[in-house]
């Protein structure tokens, strides 16, 4: 009896060659508790690290009990109301601490579902605002590695890659700029600089992860060299779109990456960690003088955005219960001692000659296995280094040839040694078939 295959079609899979999916049945800190299936017959369950905070979401581990407790009182209150006209407690208290937590570098808050949602909206409050304000201006500026989601308008901010090459007629225009890793500081310096002063009142906004770009793999710039292009922009009154879908929320080892170079932009994209991964949610913040661009009696001026579900109180309720977690925990604690043992980590693997590159920032820390070619997001050994981590069920998903470990607070320092060892256990592992394919 052949068994049917689900109907389901995954994201970023290619079901023409992946094996059928991990079927999970429950999850809990820092571990996901999958099915473990020996040719047909359940065999118990099958616990696995999950070392990548399930696509970076998790802040404080899976099903956290203050954080589920909340989303169970919610839902037995209030679920789900029309966002127009209509607000309630949990996003009301949300939109305080948020902004709180910013150091009230922002007046207000438009809610929204995902990260790439609350790129959308951050782009249509930026041309908004130039529009409204009299001096319309075109043109956007943004990484050549950056990713801001996947539909339209984030895929078009976004560096053109594999991964949206087909669609790439159907993006608008936007200025790439090189990412200021270390070396490169001065290229990409100089190109924003020749494209602000070669686009002058035209330059709506720059949009950026700051610090860490995640998708684009793994790749971090200094604090100095994001200060340093901040001023540029600010000098030709350029907005600032800072996206921390990914690092917002203590990833880079402050709870948002921007207070590293000492600003805060003037519109903030989260969404990942907000709800400490429990609920989908997105958040764009913006400062006062963006509210009242739109803020008229005219109607024809209103922010004409919106979402079915934006503001839904069980993500509300979930956003605040984390954020509980921040004040009551020793979060920031957790953090600095996940970074402190990745900084150890990073000194044992720079030994290995079959690797390259290794990098970290605060609870982020990444290596590029050394390749003669094929590195990048289809890169030969991606599949494997997955499968052999998994075969010591520990979740690492590498991006081409760059392995990360991006893991709940919550991990303790076996499972973090586990996670180190299994990297090298995968090296060895590629290094001897190497081995075997020369001789
Ligand atoms: C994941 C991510 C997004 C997109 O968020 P989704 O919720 O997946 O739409 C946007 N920006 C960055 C930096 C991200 O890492």
């Amino acid at each position: 009896m052949t068994e049917q295959r689900s109907p389901i079609w995954h994201p970023f899979t290619q079901h023409a060659i992946s094996p059928d999916s991990i079927h999970v049945d429950r999850a809990a800190g820092a571990y996901l508790f999958a099915r473990n299936i020996k040719n047909n017959v359940p065999k118990g369950e099958r616990r696995i690290i999950d070392a990548i905070s399930s696509w970076w979401v998790i802040s404080h581990g899976h099903c956290h009990p203050h954080i589920t407790r909340a989303v169970q009182e919610q839902a037995a209150r209030l679920d789900q109301v029309i966002f127009a006209g209509f607000t309630h407690e949990p996003a009301e208290n949300l939109a305080n601490r948020l902004i709180d937590a910013t150091g009230n570098a922002f007046d207000h808050i438009f809610f929204s579902d995902s990260g790439a949602t609350s790129i959308e909206v951050a782009l249509k409050m930026a041309i908004g605002y130039w529009s409204h304000i009299g001096k319309p201006r075109q043109k956007i500026i943004a990484f050549e590695d950056g990713y801001h989601g996947d539909t339209f308008g984030s895929m078009s901010t976004g560096g053109r890659a594999v991964y949206n090459k087909l669609y790439e007629p159907y993006l608008f225009e936007v200025e790439h700029i090189p990412v200021p890793i270390a070396g490169n500081e001065a290229i990409a310096l100089e190109r924003l600089e020749t494209f602000l002063n070669d686009n002058k009142d035209n330059v709506a906004a720059f949009v950026f992860e700051p610090l860490l770009l995640g998708a684009g793999g793994m790749k971090i710039y200094s604090p100095d060299t994001l200060k340093t292009m901040v001023d540029m922009c600010r000098a030709h009154d350029v907005l600032l779109i800072a996206d921390e879908v990914m690092t917002g929320f203590g990833r880079t080892g402050t709870m948002f990456a921007c207070e590293q170079a000492n600003f805060m932009p003037d519109i903030m994209c989260l969404s990942k960690g907000l709800t400490g991964g429990f609920l989908p949610m997105g958040a764009t913040l913006c400062t006062d003088a963006i509210y009242k661009a739109f803020y008229h009696k005219d109607r024809a001026k209103m922010f004409f955005h919106s979402s079915s579900f934006m503001g839904n109180a069980l993500s509300c309720a979930a956003a605040n219960a984390s954020l509980d977690i921040w004040d009551k925990e020793p979060v920031m604690q957790r953090i600095d001692e996940i970074a402190k043992s990745h900084a150890h980590a990073a000194c044992n693997f720079s030994k290995r000659k079959d690797i390259v590159n290794i990098r970290q920032k605060g609870t982020m820390f990444a290596l590029d296995v050394a390749m003669d070619k094929g590195s990048g997001y289809l890169s030969q050994v991606q599949p494997i280094l997955y499968d052999l981590f998994l075969s010591r069920n520990i979740l690492l998903r590498p991006l081409g040839n760059s392995v990360y470990i991006l893991p709940p607070y919550c991990i303790t320092q076996q499972d973090l040694d586990e996670i180190y060892d299994s990297i090298n256990f995968a090296l060895d592992r590629l290094e001897y078939e190497r081995c075997k394919r020369t001789v």
